[in-house]
């Protein structure tokens, strides 16, 4: 069976069999004929395609309406900074009040997300920070276009990890918010997920049974299509095309960090090769190209290094793009550590070399397209470790 688009801006979803293009027409259908509909808008900076299966028209329409609305409101509350030429969103207003050393209005439903988001982050062990918005801000990733070319000064970044800042600063009361430290909250890499969580239960508001809603390749199915899954394809981190193409259980959500997705290219010492030192001494070394990307370290300041992309299904779309963040963080080396301690059930990680690692859980649902440039590596299962109980000792009982 051939590969047919199912949303053609999106290189990571494809369906991959029952799902070409002539039966996705949305016209002259009777609403008892099961059908394929899909409806592209455009939100939180990238296409979101929503996608139903044996909806009538009607309710189709509405439901993407209402999920739009749904994508353009989250984004203007969640819009960190304030832009110029629109009004104040509300994290805006909490950073500048934040920042200020100031308690901030908030609401019981803006705190819920955040705590949310806290829980996220202490499963992590804090690779994923929302209150990283300062050193985005101070990296230039806080925008999507206009990427800086240069590197920002290490002074400052220093200045704000040795401040440590982290959501275990932040207080809540029902309608306020109130921090420790003056910090900025960034939701960047939770919102996406939080926002397909919702425009899940729309689907099912609306009594769609069917469907998958797609932003920028991150997505959740929301039941099955024919009783087949939902076949998915994951982008290949370098290059184009497809790596990767996993069946998806009706609920799940499948969400992808990747250092391609916002970057700047800067020439850096490559320490490697060094040169003749300068007159005064100063060490020289030859320059190297290198990829400054949008995922940053919190314990660093710096970009994550030695992942390219990390995919992750888990039943929910907030928890698995907080997860795929944290774990691009984590790295080769650390991954199943923060799985764990996250409850994620199906990872693959491929480092900068190519090298593909994944859980044996993946490994016996996952079907690669494309040969990884590098190895496969298959970890041990993703359980928590067991302590071992030490059995009660019995304490001979001295005589009277
Ligand atoms: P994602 O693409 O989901 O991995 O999210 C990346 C976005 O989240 C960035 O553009 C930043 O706004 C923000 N971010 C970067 N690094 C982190 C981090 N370690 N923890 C939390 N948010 C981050
Ligand atoms: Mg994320």
């Amino acid at each position: 069976m051939g590969l047919a688009m199912l949303a053609s801006f999106a290189l990571a979803l494809l369906a991959l069999s029952g799902c070409d293009s002539s039966n996705d027409s949305t016209t002259n259908q009777s609403p008892a004929q099961t059908l394929i509909q899909r409806q592209p808008f455009f939100a939180m900076g990238t296409m979101v395609e929503v996608v139903t299966y044996g909806a009538d028209k009607k309710t189709h329409t509405a439901a993407t309406r209402e999920i739009e609305n749904t994508f353009t409101e989250l984004a203007k509350t969640w819009q960190p900074w304030q832009k110029a030429d629109a009004p104040h969103g509300k994290l805006a207003r909490i950073n500048q009040d934040l920042l200020a050393g100031r308690s901030s209005l908030s609401t019981e439903k803006l705190n819920r997300i955040m705590l949310e988001a806290s829980e996220l982050s202490q499963q992590s062990r804090g690779l994923f920070n929302p209150a990283i918005g300062q050193l985005v801000q101070t990296w230039g990733f806080d925008r999507s276009v206009d990427l800086p070319n240069t590197l920002p000064d290490p002074a400052t970044i220093k200045a704000l990890i040795d401040a440590n800042h982290g959501p275990h600063l932040l207080r809540y009361t029902a309608h306020s918010i109130s921090s420790l430290k003056p910090v900025a909250l960034d939701y960047g890499a939770f919102l996406k997920g939080y926002a397909v969580d919702r425009a899940i239960d729309i689907l099912r508001d609306y009594g769609i049974e069917g469907g998958l809603v797609e932003a920028g390749g991150d997505l959740r199915v929301l039941g099955s299509k024919d009783e087949q899954p939902w076949r998915i394809g994951i982008r290949n981190p370098r290059g184009s095309g497809v790596l990767a193409s996993i069946s998806m259980q009706p609920g799940e959500a499948m969400f992808t960090s990747g250092d391609y997705e916002r970057y700047f290219e800067a020439e850096v010492d490559d320490l490697s090769k060094p040169l003749a030192p300068a007159a005064d001494g100063t060490p020289r070394f030859a320059k190297t190209k290198q990829r400054f990307h949008h995922i940053l370290d919190p314990r660093t300041g710096y970009p994550a290094m030695g992942t390219a992309s990390v995919t992750i299904i888990t039943d929910e779309g907030a928890k698995a793009d907080a997860a795929a963040t944290a774990l691009f963080v984590a790295g080769p080396g650390k991954w199943e550590k923060v799985a764990v301690s996250m409850g994620i059930q199906y990872v693959l990680l491929v480092d900068t070399d190519g090298n593909a690692y994944l859980n044996p859980a993946m490994a016996e649902r996952i079907k690669f397209e494309t040969q990884p440039e590098g190895s496969l590596l298959l970890s041990a299962p993703l359980v928590a470790k067991v302590v071992p109980q030490v059995a009660p000792q019995v304490v001979p009982q001295a005589p009277e």
